[in-house]
């Protein structure tokens, strides 16, 4: 991922808060922002500082007057690093621009993820206005394989073919390849591939568990699978998982989680 730097009229924000020294004597950063209240969450720091940046570090946060060839005046409001956000489906110039007006400076594409990381990272590298990351999808790659219409989510044979052994095994070595090639996770996207089976996604899931990678999942069934995931990931505690009319105890948690054959 590539690091950014953003100013924004309402809110600045610093991707990077390195270890500031203050300014030595004669030095003019390329930009100082002046008299902002910075907040820095690592080292706690929240102070009205003046920052000065050299290139796209951030050489010094200091209380001492400092010059730049660039000055903005930053004060009665925040510099602080920008958000995170971790479910972000617009990968594009228009979507990153928004996003940096929101003060996100990282964009991940993780719940469903991208076919061809490669790809996908090349045609960003260098352009981007903040930093973007993505995972490898069980989707895209289903949706590749069974020739589907659709362009981000499945339209008609990917959420509708049963897939073969031998599809799910080229399913599984793409998400792997993806996994090699830097993909920060594998998404999932269960909910809009119903005739997936269990097992195809249990060998999914074996692609991300074989790099210890996090798996990302938009799941199929909404609140009482979310019950389900709870209660089998808290099973042998006694847990029971309530939340609106979709309660599981971990009774059912128990039998959901008996070995599944691939003929399921
Ligand atoms: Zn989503």
């Amino acid at each position: 991922m590539m690091k950014s730097l953003l100013l924004l009229p309402s809110i600045c924000l610093l991707a990077l808060f390195a270890a500031a020294q203050s300014q030595p004597a004669g030095q003019t950063f390329d930009l100082v922002i002046l008299h902002g209240r910075v907040m820095d969450p690592e080292s706690g720091l929240d102070a009205v500082r003046n920052v000065g940046i050299t290139g796209n570090r951030i050489a010094a946060i200091t209380e001492d007057e400092i010059r730049g060839t660039k000055t903005i005046d930053a004060r009665g409001l925040v510099v602080a690093p920008g958000f995170i956000d971790l479910h972000s489906h617009g990968q594009d110039a228009e979507n990153y621009r928004y996003k940096a007006m929101d003060g996100v400076t990282t964009a991940l594409e993780l719940e469903i993820g991208v076919g061809d990381i490669d790809q996908w990272y090349g045609q960003r590298q260098g352009k981007a206005l903040i930093n973007f990351g993505a995972t490898v999808g069980h989707v895209p790659t289903r949706m590749r394989l069974m020739h589907d219409s659709g362009t981000f989510l499945p339209h008609d044979t990917a959420a509708t073919t049963v897939a073969t052994p031998e599809q799910i095994a080229e399913m599984k070595l793409d998400l792997e390849h993806g996994l090699a090639r830097g993909a920060l996770g594998v998404g999932f996207g269960i909910g809009y591939v119903p005739a997936a089976t269990r097992w195809e996604i249990i060998q999914m899931f074996s692609a991300a568990a074989q790099y210890h990678a996090p798996a990302f999942v938009h799941l199929r069934g909404g609140l009482r699978a979310f019950c389900i995931a709870v209660s089998i990931s808290y099973l042998g505690e006694q847990t029971e998982c309530r939340a609106g009319s979709g309660c599981v105890d971990s009774r059912q948690a128990r039998k959901l989680k008996s070995p599944v054959r691939q003929d399921r």
